[in-house]
C-alpha cells in the first residue's frame, strides 16, 4: 500500500521557490520512507491553483494502492484553493505541520528565507479550512526527523492501512444471531455504510456440505501438524479429527470467497457433530476475526485490529467478559468463552482436550486449553445506539491468575479493571459495553479514538 504526500504552496513567490519546495519535500519523502516499511510514501505533487488540488485527491481517491493523503505546506497556501479538493477526499488524512529546516538561522535569516519556511503560516491556513470542512484527520506537529513525530505517523499509517481493510471487510455468518441477544444485533447496513463491512448470511447447510466434502487424507495430514504444534490429552482421536475437518473447511469456504471474518451460533448446528471449538480457535490466531453467537460487529472489530496491530508486539484477540473473583480489593475479571479462546493469548503450552459440554446439545467438542498472557492491554467493544455506533474502550491490566484451574475445561484470561473495578466496571454499564471484546496488547486506546474519530464513531475511553 502507499500514502500519498501532497506540498501545499502557491505561485507568489516565483519559479525558483517552487522548484526548491518541490525539491525539499522529496527530501522529506525520502526520510520519512527510510523509517517506514508498512507502506510506501509517495510525493505527489504540489497544490498551487483549486485545480491541482481536486485532481491531486482525484489521484488519491481512485487510487487502489493508496489508503491514505498526508499532506504539508512549506511555503504559505491559501486555502479557499483546497475546498473543492478536501470535499471530494474519502480516504484518511494526516496533516504533517513540520519544517524543513530544524533551526532558525539567526545570522544569514532574510525576507526570502522566510517566505520560503512558513509551514507556521501555511499549515494554520490549511488547518483551518480542514477545521471549517469538518474533515477528521491527525495533525502531526514536530521536526520531521524526530522519533516521536515518525512515530505517530507511524501509528496514523496503521489506522490507515486499517481503515482500507474496513471498507473491503467481508464477514460470514453462519447462521443468525443469537436469539433473543440484544448486544450482539446492530444495523448492518449503517455498519456498512460508516465502516465498509459487507456482512453476509449463509445458512449452516452449507458449511456442513464443505465439511462432508473434506477428505480423509487432507485431515490426516493435518492433524498430524496440529498434535506438532500442542499438548495432545485426549484418546478420542475421532473428536479431534472432526474438529481438523471443520478447520479445513471453514478455511476453504471462506477463502473462496473473500471473507475474513465469521461467526456461528451454536442455536444452528444442524448436520453438526460438534460445536466449532479448535476449528475456530486456530482460525482466529491465523488472522481470521470471529464473533460467537452471530456477533458480526466483534468479528468484523477483530479482523479489522488484526490488521491495524500487524507489525506490533503483542496480541489480538476476541473475549468475553465471564465471571468475577471479586476479594475486595483484588477484582479480577475471568475472561473466556464456552471454546472459542484464540492460542494467540497463550502462556502455557495449549493442550488438545475433549470435554462434554452442554450447550449446543452435541458430541463433546475438541479444544485447545491453555492459561493467559499478562500485560497492559484494552478490552474494546462496539454497540448500536440505535441512533448511532459507539466504540468502548476500558483499559485493563491482563494479570496471571492466582490459582491452578484443574476443572476448567476452557483457555482463560484474567484482568484488572481500570482505575478500579468499582469505577471501571460501573463505567462499562453505563455505557452500555458488551459482554463480547476485543482484547489487545498491541493497541492502544489512541489508536481506537483516530478509528473512532475517522469513521465518525462515538468514542469512549474509560482509564
Ligand atoms: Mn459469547
Amino acid at each position: 500500500m502507499k500514502i500519498y504526500f501532497i506540498t501545499g504552496s502557491q505561485y507568489l513567490y516565483g519559479e525558483d521557490t517552487l522548484i526548491q519546495v518541490e525539491s525539499d519535500s522529496k527530501k522529506i519523502v525520502e526520510f520519512i520512507n527510510s523509517k517506514i516499511d508498512r507502506v510506501t510514501v509517495e510525493y505527489a505533487g504540489m497544490v498551487k491553483t483549486p485545480e491541482e488540488a481536486v485532481s491531486l485527491v482525484k489521484k488519491v481517491n481512485y487510487d487502489d494502492e493508496c489508503c491514505g493523503m498526508m499532506v504539508w505546506c512549506h511555503t504559505f497556501s491559501p486555502a479557499k484553493m483546497w475546498i473543492n479538493g478536501l470535499k471530494i477526499l474519502n480516504k484518511p488524512m494526516l496533516h504533517l505541520h513540520t519544517q524543513f529546516n530544524r533551526e532558525l538561522p539567526y545570522d544569514e535569516i532574510d525576507m526570502d528565507f522566510m517566505n520560503l519556511n512558513q509551514s507556521a503560516h501555511g499549515d494554520r491556513e490549511f488547518a483551518y479550512i480542514v477545521t471549517r470542512l469538518g474533515i477528521p484527520r491527525v495533525s502531526v506537529a514536530g521536526y520531521y526527523q524526530d522519533e516521536d513525530t515518525i512515530s505517530e505517523i507511524k501509528k496514523w499509517v496503521d489506522v490507515a492501512v486499517a481503515i482500507d481493510h474496513s471498507k473491503k471487510l467481508k464477514v460470514c455468518r453462519f447462521g443468525d444471531n443469537m436469539r433473543d441477544v440484544a448486544v450482539t444485533e446492530g444495523d448492518k447496513v449503517e455498519a456498512q455504510i460508516k465502516l465498509g463491512w459487507q456482512v453476509d448470511y449463509y445458512g449452516i447447510g452449507d458449511i456442513v456440505k464443505e465439511i462432508n466434502a473434506v477428505t480423509a487424507e487432507e485431515v490426516d495430514a493435518l492433524y498430524a501438524e496440529i498434535t506438532n504444534l500442542y499438548t495432545l490429552k485426549t484418546d478420542d482421536v475421532d473428536a479431534v479429527k472432526e474438529q481438523v475437518k471443520y478447520e479445513i473447511a471453514l478455511k476453504r469456504f471462506l477463502s473462496a470467497r473473500g471473507y475474513t471474518a465469521l461467526t456461528t451460533n451454536f442455536q444452528d448446528l444442524w448436520g453438526l457433530k460438534q460445536l466449532f471449538g479448535m476449528s475456530i480457535q486456530r482460525l482466529m490466531v491465523e488472522g481470521y476475526g470471529f464473533g460467537a453467537e452471530g456477533d458480526w460487529k466483534i468479528a468484523a472489530l477483530g479482523s479489522v485490529f488484526k490488521v491495524m496491530a500487524k507489525g506490533r508486539e503483542g496480541v489480538t484477540a476476541f473475549m468475553e467478559d465471564y465471571t468475577y473473583d471479586l476479594v475486595k480489593g483484588e477484582e479480577l475479571v475471568l475472561g473466556a468463552h464456552m471454546l472459542e479462546v484464540s492460542p494467540a493469548v497463550a502462556s502455557t503450552k495449549p493442550t488438545i482436550e475433549v470435554h462434554p459440554l452442554g450447550i449446543g446439545d452435541r458430541e463433546p467438542p475438541a479444544r485447545l486449553v491453555f492459561d493467559g498472557i499478562e500485560g497492559d492491554a484494552i478490552a474494546v467493544c462496539l454497540v448500536d445506539m440505535g441512533t448511532h455506533m459507539r466504540l468502548i474502550c476500558a483499559e485493563i491490566e491482563l494479570v496471571k491468575q492466582p490459582k491452578a484451574m484443574p476443572k476448567l475445561p476452557v483457555a482463560r484470561l484474567m484482568w484488572k479493571l481500570k482505575p478500579d473495578f468499582k469505577t471501571g466496571a460501573k463505567a462499562w454499564l453505563q455505557a452500555g459495553g458488551a459482554h463480547h471484546t476485543v482484547v489487545s496488547t498491541a493497541l492502544t486506546a489512541d489508536d481506537m479514538e483516530l478509528f473512532a474519530k475517522l469513521n465518525g464513531l462515538e468514542f469512549i475511553h474509560i482509564k
